[in-house]
Formats: structure tokens, sequence, C-alpha cells
């Protein structure tokens, strides 16, 4: 039965309810040291959801100053791995109890669909945690035969220490989970501040970290502005690394931000402009379903969203025409409507960035087979909604093809054979997700080998597991997050060397 969520759930009412929200620093809420707040508004309606207290430098330093303490002196690091993984899985199953008012928290905040809110972004994010919570146990060091005389070495494997990690808003709680998790589980100590535009179920999840009993100063939550906290954050002389998922713009910023101050580790996620290769011997049902959900899903506010379709020559028309008849049917509408497919984008400052490209498609060259424009639906119009669009006689080289956009917005580029798509597909300075769709092996390994990117999906698009390394090549990042592989970008590797003596 497709319903609104007309009421909502008491624990978000009560969330929202009494003033500003504070920062978590030392395991206390607190006002921002300027006493500043700012709005965060719902991208459906533009009203003004709730304030948010905007954290700044010296709130930085004093939330910094409460992770170093929890590290150096507190019980997280020092707890068994056992007993870590505990109340993690405690965590998790906090979030799942709190599904709900997470769910309608995200849908509020960023605007998307309450069926996705609740399946993916919160069961993503407590399946996430409780990945996670299985590795306190498994962190594992190596003995290694050296060939020094009498010598016995090993390695340890060893917190890297406070962490800053820098969010987006497209999946304000999955960003949070994908990077608090992993620090957590090697027994770090996080300062993490979201996005202005999202803040939150960060703030609700921090509220969630404590409840489940991990310890003061060990999830600090520091909302505020990017240029102001964030720049803080990324350039504090004693943070030991930071970790960002955001644009590339700004993750040179952060790269900078390193350089100039005590050379911290820097892990980044990093946008895409995915290519979605469609054979014509694949099951083209499945692989113009595919196409389009690659672009659609989160109203293409999506790192790996597969915004540029290669669509081998003879099927083309054929597989352009199905994605623009798709994105004519997709359903319109609040995030909290449930029969809502697409729901608004995060702000207007998107919507006028994806109206820009909705405008550039066409003096470029581009055919316009759907959308193209904003919503024009009276209902819709307070809202940051725009068109699914499909830009047809697309080329690769055009900005529509090579920019990120991060809007419901997909080109359709024609190609001749496998060499043609891997040159075309490598031929951007992105390289985090690519799709391919055939029912020739032969073809599926050489693109999946050809491609450069960091996961290629073969006959399925965009799904990812928490046991499997995600990250980019090119511009598009540095490191791995997921699996073991996150594991290693928290901790730092020590070799120890001891001396059996003569006798
Ligand atoms: P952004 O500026 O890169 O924001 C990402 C995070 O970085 C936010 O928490 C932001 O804070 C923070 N930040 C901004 N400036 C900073 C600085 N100088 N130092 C430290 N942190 C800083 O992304 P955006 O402006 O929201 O979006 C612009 C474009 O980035 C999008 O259109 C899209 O193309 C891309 N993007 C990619 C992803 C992804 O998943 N890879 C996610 C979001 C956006 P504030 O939000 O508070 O400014
Ligand atoms: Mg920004």
């Amino acid at each position: 039965m497709v319903m609104t969520v007309r009421d909502l759930d008491p624990g978000v009412t009560a969330f929202l309810a009494g003033g500003a929200k504070q920062l978590l620093i030392g395991g206390r809420w607190q006002e921002a040291a300027s006493g500043k707040t700012f709005a965060t508004h719902n991208p459906a309606t533009g009203e003004e959801l709730a304030r948010v207290a905007e954290g700044d430098r010296e709130d930085i330093d004093r939330a910094v100053r409460a992770a170093r303490q929890a590290f150096d002196a507190g019980p997280w690091p020092a707890m068994t791995a056992a007993e870590r993984s505990q109340v993690l899985w405690k965590l998790a199953d906090l979030i799942e109890e709190r599904a709900e008012v997470f769910a309608q928290l995200e849908t509020l905040d960023n605007g998307k669909p309450i069926t996705a809110a609740r399946r993916d972004d919160v069961g993503g994010t407590v399946d996430y945690f409780r990945y996670f919570a299985g590795w306190p146990t498994k962190v594992e060091g190596a003995t290694i035969p050296i060939s020094v005389p009498n010598t016995f070495a090993y390695t340890l494997r060893q917190p890297v220490g406070v962490c800053g990690q820098i969010i987006p808003w497209n999946y304000p709680l999955m960003m949070a989970a994908w990077k608090l998790a992993p620090a957590l589980a090697v027994g770090c100590t996080v300062v993490l501040k979201p996005a202005e535009q999202t803040p939150l179920s960060a703030l609700y999840l921090g509220q969630t970290c404590l409840d489940a009993g991990i310890p003061e100063g060990v999830v600090n939550v520091v909302t505020g502005y990017g240029d102001t906290a964030g720049a803080a954050l990324a350039e504090h002389m004693d943070v030991d690394k930071v970790a960002f998922t955001g644009s590339t713009e700004i993750g040179r910023t952060i790269l900078r931000a390193s350089s100039i101050s005590n050379l911290k580790k820097v892990s980044l996620e990093l946008g895409g402009k995915s290519p979605n290769i469609v054979f014509a011997d694949a099951d083209l049902d499945l692989a113009r379903e595919g196409a389009a959900a690659g672009i659609f899903y989160n109203m293409g506010q999506d790192c790996t969203a597969g915004s540029r379709v290669f669509v081998e020559a003879p099927v083309y028309d054929d597989v352009a025409q199905y994605i623009a008849d798709h994105a004519k049917k997709l359903k319109l509408g609040p995030g909290l409507d449930e029969g809502t497919e697409i729901g608004p984008l995060v702000s207007q400052e998107q919507l006028d960035r994806v109206v820009g490209y909705l405008n550039l498609g066409p003096q470029e060259g581009a055919r316009v087979l759907s959308g193209g424009a904003r919503a024009t639906e009276p209902e819709l119009q307070s809202g940051y909604f725009v068109r699914p669009t499909v830009f047809a006689s697309a080329r690769n080289e055009m900005r529509i093809a090579q920019e990120e956009i991060f809007g419901p917005v997909v080109s359709v580029i024609p190609f001749r054979d496998v060499e043609d798509v891997i040159a075309q597909g490598n031929a951007v300075a992105y390289g985090l997700g690519a799709g391919v769709w055939t029912n020739n092996l032969q073809k599926a390994h050489r693109v999946a080998a050809g491609l450069k990117a960091g996961t290629v999906w073969v006959n399925t698009y965009g799904g990812t597991d928490p046991a499997l390394p995600f990250g980019g090549f090119k511009q598009s990042g540095h490191g791995r997050e997921m699996g073991s592989e996150a594991i290693h970008l928290y901790t730092e590797v020590k070799s120890v060397l001891i001396n059996l003596g003569e006798n």
C-alpha cells in the first residue's frame, strides 16, 4: 500500500524539538564556542528543519583534544578486542532499534525517498557496523623470516590514532558509518564533520554511540562549514589521519592541508563519471533497467552514478529510448511519500548546478530525450526537483560527459567495439566505478581488465558490500575503504626485531 509518513515518528519529533542541536565533544553536548548556529533545510519544501551549532576552529581544537585524551589515556584502545567488538555490535543493534527515526531524519534532511533510506541507508549502516564489529579480534600482524642472524621479527598492526573524518551529504548516515566503523574497530578515536546540508543523522548517531557504551571522547561530532570547521580539522597538527569523501576539488584542498601541517595520512573518496557499457549481445531487458537505475538512484547524487551510458551502435536507439521512457515514468515527490521514486536534490546550490548542465547539454549538441528542466508541478515548486534527464547523441568530449553533474542526468554515447569503448570509458579524469552488460564472457573480462576503475560491475550495477574494497583510480581518490583495506587505512604497521642472543 502506498502511503505517506504523515505523522513523524515520536523519536524524530523529540530529536527536532528543544532548540539548536549541539556539538558532541568529549561525551558532552555543547554549544559552539562562538554561540553561532546555522539552519538545515528540508529539500522537499525549502523549510527550515532545525538549527545546528556552527562549529569552527576552536571547537575542532576542543574535539581533537578530547579525541587525543580518549586515545592516549582512555579505555577504548586499551580494552580487549572482544569487548570493542561487543560495543560495536550493540551499536548496530541500537541503530536497528531506532531505524525508523534514522530513516525519517535522513529523508527530511537529504530529501531521498524513505523506502531507500530505510532499506539502503539505514539497513546498510546496520550491516556495515555488524561487519566491522567482527574485525577487532582479527587485526593481526605477522612473523617474518628475516635474514639477520639470531634475530626474531614480527609486525604489530596498531591504531593510527586520532582521525578526522569529513563526509558529504549524499548518504549522510552511511558515509558516517563507512568512516566510523573501521576506525572504531581498530581502537582509533574520531572527530566527525558532517556536511552542512545534512547534519542531523550524524548527530543522532553520535547520541546512539554514547548510548551503546562507546566511551566519551571516542566519537566527537562537530557540525559546521567546510571552509572553517572542515579546514581546521584537515590542518590540525594533532590529527593523525583524515578520511574524506566529497568533491575532487576539496580532495585537493585536504591533501594540501596535510602537506602544509603535519603530513597526516589522507584517504580520499572523490567523485566519478562512471561508464556503464551496454553491448548489443547483452540481455537487453536487464541492461536497459540497469542503465536507468544506475543513474537515477538517489537522484544521481552518487559517486558511482553510471552517468555515461555507452551503447553499442546497433542497439543505441533502442536503449536510449528505453532509458528516456523509464525516466518519464519515475514518480517525483517528497521523500516522505512512500510512492516517491525521485525526491528533490539536496539544496538550492545543487539544483542550480544541475540546471546549469541541463542548459549546457543542448548547447553542446546533445538531444534531450526526456526531462531537461526543473519540475513544473505547482506542489514541487518550493522544493529542489529536477526531471530525470536523458541526453542522446552525446559525445564523450562534451562537458556533460566529462564533468560530474551529481544529478539525475545521463549522457548516452554510442561506441563501435571493445577497444573503442575501453578507450572512451577511460578518457575522463575519474575512475571510480564502471558497468559492463554482455553475455560474452571474453568481452566481459577484457573490458573489466581494461577499464581504470576501482569497481567493475558485470551484468549488474552499483552494489557494494562491507567486505569488498571500494575506492578510486585516478582523480577518484586515494586508498580503499571497506573490508581488510579499511582496517589498513586506520592502522600503522610496526616492525619489531628481537636479538635472540648467542646462548
Ligand atoms: P564538498 O564541498 O566536497 O563537500 C564534502 C565535505 O567536505 C563536506 O563536509 C564539506 O563541508 C567539506 N568541505 C568543504 N570545503 C572544505 C575545506 N576547505 N576543508 C575541509 N572540508 C571541506 O562537496 P559539495 O560542495 O557539497 O558538492 C559539490 C560537488 O562535489 C557535487 O556536485 C559532486 O559533484 C561532488 N560530491 C561528491 C561526493 C562523493 O560521494 N564523492 C559527495 C558529495 C559531493 P560543507 O558541506 O559544510 O561545506
Ligand atoms: Mg560545500
